[in-house]
């Protein structure tokens, strides 16, 4: 048995009939994680403490004072800084590396009883679809173990596919939670830009970085997200509108919606015939429900990804400047004074794909080129988002596959990098965008390798967005 319970109000109804302890939980999900160490989801598993955290959450609940994610056994992205515990971002360079601080998003769920399982393997700093980036090797996808599980949160969603836990936090970038997600058939959200704290995460590209949850059921993750939510005063970007009781009000959406849909997603021939037959035979379900769901041109689609890869590589050649062999992790042996600890530090610690990332971002912010790429690629970004924010005026939803294909084959390295960025056409919009969007499970193709079907929703409109999750995952 894989999924023990698949959400957590199944949960406290066992808890409350005694039909299950949290300590009995804590002890399922660890003999799970070892029984699947070979797909290798976790970077490091926190047995012994969350086995006390466990028994003291059973004892708040006899007291009657426990918080509202009592019995949540979740696993967080190993990016993602949980004060006096590890943190790899998947990288070499940060081997050793322990956080001082927790980030605002774990000291959240842990005031609400949350329990932190394990630190889940992850593309090295986030950059992957794929999790091979990793320092410490891919993931196995639990559905085929050939094939890959997503990335770069891809220890985080195989752990929920797998039953290793009840929910996991990732990030996403350009896509990191909802490709992941659909590659294990799991649902993922990524939350407005500014919706939730960045504060503790290790930064890859800060105007695009969100957390999110990666769960079986969409009432986990509006739990999540509503524990996540709100303003910090460590993170100037955290939006102050209030945050919604987005559990609370979940209701599965009785109204018709204006539904948009990518004519490219269709016609395209990049995009897998699986998945595209995934997609007519949603739109056609969606129809006879009632709803409009109409083809769109977005004039911009083959721009996405060039301004993309653009943005974030520059973000992250700034951001990853500081791992310098001097100030966090790993120092090479070989270094004698401060350049070659600099030099050497730098190109024994860091990956083959993040080398690529940080040269490249200084490329395009070089003096030189800074006009013709970077400063023309923030203006593309503009002409996105307002030509998304032009859709939404007429739509409530933007729907389209999450991934062109599903997971490919682990080591089948693609020899051109800018192939392997393809493929994360249809996430970055939301990203480039700031607008919500979440992963669906969407059944699997007849090699039994889960499809993930997206929908976007305007800023700020989570709870719509989940409320047609809800709808539309019990359609
Ligand atoms: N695959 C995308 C990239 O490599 C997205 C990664 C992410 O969202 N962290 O940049």
């Amino acid at each position: 048995m894989s999924k023990f319970y698949s959400s957590l109000s199944q949960i406290k109804s066992g808890l409350q009939s005694s039909e299950i302890s949290v300590e009995g939980l804590v002890k399922h999900y660890l003999s799970q994680i070892e029984k699947n160490s070979r797909l290798n989801a976790f970077n490091e598993v926190f047995g012994p403490e969350a086995l006390q955290r466990a028994k003291d959450i059973d004892n708040r609940l006899k007291e009657g004072n426990a918080g509202k994610l009592a019995g949540m056994v979740i696993a967080i992205k190993d990016n993602i800084c949980y004060k006096g515990h590890k943190v790899s971002a998947s990288s070499k360079i940060l081997s050793g590396f322990e956080s001082v601080y927790s980030a605002t998003i774990v000291e959240r769920l842990l005031a609400e009883d949350a329990i932190i399982i394990g630190r889940c393997n992850c593309d090295e700093f986030a950059m992957g679809a794929t999790n091979e980036s990793s320092y410490y090797g891919p993931v196995k996808n639990y559905a085929d173990e050939t094939k890959v599980s997503g990335g770069s949160s891809g220890g985080s969603a195989v752990a929920v596919q797998a039953g290793m836990c009840l929910a996991a936090i990732g990030t996403d970038t350009g896509g990191s939670v909802r490709q992941p997600a659909a590659f294990c058939g799991t649902v993922g959200l990524k939350p407005t830009y500014g919706r939730v704290s960045r504060h503790g995460l290790i930064a890859y590209a800060s105007s695009f970085d969100q957390a999110g949850p990666i769960t079986n059921s969409v009432e986990d993750a509006a739990l999540l997200l509503e524990v996540m939510a709100g303003a910090d005063e460590y993170d100037s970007t955290s939006a102050s509108n209030p945050v919604p009781a987005y559990a609370a009000d979940l209701k599965k959406t009785t109204e018709k919606k204006n539904i948009a849909y990518l004519q490219e997603s269709l016609s395209s021939p990049g995009v897998d015939p699986e998945v595209k037959s995934m997609l007519i035979n949603t739109i056609e379900k969606l129809r006879a429900e009632g709803h409009t769901v109409k083809p769109i041109a977005f004039e911009y689609l083959d721009y996405l990804v060039p301004a993309y890869y653009i943005l974030v590589t520059a973000e992250a050649s700034s951001n990853l400047a500081r791992f310098d062999g001097v100030h966090y992790g790993y120092r090479s042996p070989a270094a004698t004074d401060l350049a070659s600890t600099y030099k050497r530090s730098r190109s024994e610690g860091f990956g083959k794909e993040v080398k690529r990332r940080i040269m490249l971002g200084t490329f395009v912010l070089s003096a030189g080129y800074y006009d013709a790429y970077y400063a023309k690629a923030q203006k593309v970004r503009r002409l996105i988002q307002e030509k998304t924010s032009k859709i939404f005026e007429e739509y409530d939803f933007i729907l389209m596959p999450t991934a062109p294909e599903p997971a490919s084959d682990i080591g089948k390295e693609e020899k051109d990098p800018v192939v392997s960025y393809l493929a994360d056409i249809f996430t970055v919009q939301a990203s480039l965008t700031g607008v919500p969007a979440i992963s669906l499970p969407a059944g699997n193709n007849t090699k039994g390798l889960p499809l993930g079907l997206q929908l976007l929703a305007k800023h700020f409109n989570e709870q719509e967005l989940l409320n047609f999750s809800k709808y539309f995952l019990e359609l």
